[in-house]
């Protein structure tokens, strides 16, 4: 992203900043939370709405939620039917976020609501995109902190060589940028990598990401793995291909193993009767198979890739011409 020249462009607060929290069982941190959130209201300077969407949570979170919404008319709940993860109620909510400059952050305080001032800050200098990054780490195990670095640096190869290390989804976004995301109406969502592709002028703020300041992580070990894995495969054709490449070193080194042991037999070496042939024909076809495979999967890549219907490109609000509306493919 250092290589990518900006050309910025000053400009007011927003006329409403949207503040988007995905709510799954949070009842012990929603005190805390409304708490902080009470203060933050009352020292940003531009009106905010905070958009809580109460992912199905099993506990009172809901009630706290609209306990807090009678009180205070900027807290506005949306409430899923269901469970359904933290980055499609993130996506709700940034359905529904009316804003200018939208924030999503999480509930339980581990992305300081204070930040959002800084954020709005840059946003003002011009930038699309604020992305709050970690510098360190309070109160996580070393083995958190070292899959949190693997996944990183795993998911930059993977997915976009752009995708900023150490950040979450804490972030604020201009309506620009947001407007285009919501157009990727993938089901299976990395949100932080999607933005990464919509691009649009990109920037960061730092932070000591503080211990949850109540409750459990919603992220186990499993859901975790799950949640990599899912960016992974759904951004990226390098598992599908990994199949051609075995393939094509499987079918290759049997062919070098038949060259060989023709050589060999004419050298009249005395080889076991049937042990050259069964090999390379085992290793032919094995190859062959997985090459088809392989195969196949740059196909089904290719249909994966259309399905999603993204946009073809995104244009900077900067451009000479008058950006159009990007337009998605029709699917017929
Ligand atoms: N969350 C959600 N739906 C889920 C799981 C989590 O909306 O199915 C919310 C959760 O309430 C929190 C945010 O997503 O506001 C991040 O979850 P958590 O803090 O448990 O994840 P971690 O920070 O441990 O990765
Ligand atoms: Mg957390």
């Amino acid at each position: 992203m250092s290589n990518t020249h900006y050309v910025l462009t000053e400009r007011p607060l927003p006329q409403l900043l949207s503040l988007v929290i995905p709510i799954y069982n949070e009842e012990e941190v929603l005190g805390l939370l409304l708490a902080r959130l009470d203060k933050l209201l009352q020292a940003i300077p531009c009106p905010v709405e905070v958009i809580l969407v109460n992912d199905g949570s099993r506990d009172r979170s809901v009630v706290l939620l609209m306990e807090a919404a009678k009180r205070e008319a900027r807290y506005k709940v949306i409430s899923l039917a269901r469970n359904f993860g933290h980055q499609i109620a993130a996506t709700a909510g940034l359905d529904y976020a009316a804003g200018d400059a939208i924030v999503l952050m999480d509930a339980d305080l581990q992305d300081p609501p204070e930040l959002v001032l800084s954020m709005v800050e840059k946003y003002r200098l011009g930038y699309d995109v604020v992305y709050a990054r970690r510098i360190g780490r309070q109160g996580e195990t070393k083995f958190k902190k070292l899959t949190a670095w693997m996944f990183y640096r795993i998911m930059r190869k993977l997915i976009h060589k752009d995708l900023p290390v150490d950040v979450g989804d804490f972030r604020l976004m201009s309506r620009a940028c947001l407007d285009v995301l919501l157009q990727m109406r993938e089901l299976h969502r990395f949100l932080r990598g999607m933005v990464t592709w919509v691009g649009f002028a990109q920037t960061d703020v730092t932070f000591v990401r503080p211990e949850r300041a109540a409750g459990e992580t919603k992220y186990p070990l499993r859901k975790m793995l799950l949640f990599a894995w899912n960016a992974a495969v759904s951004f990226s054709p390098l598992p599908l291909r990994l199949s051609l490449g075995f393939g094509f070193t499987i079918f290759g080194a049997s062919a070098l193993y038949l060259v060989y042991a023709a050589y060999a037999v004419l050298r009249g070496a005395e080889l076991v009767p049937g042990w050259a042939s069964s090999i390379t024909f085992t290793g032919l076809i094995g190859g062959a198979i997985l090459i088809g495979i392989g195969l196949l999967g740059e196909y089904v890549g290719r249909i994966f890739e259309e399905i999603k219907g993204r946009p073809l490109y995104t244009i900077n609000l900067w451009s000479n011409l008058t950006p159009k509306p990007p337009r998605t493919r029709e699917l017929s």
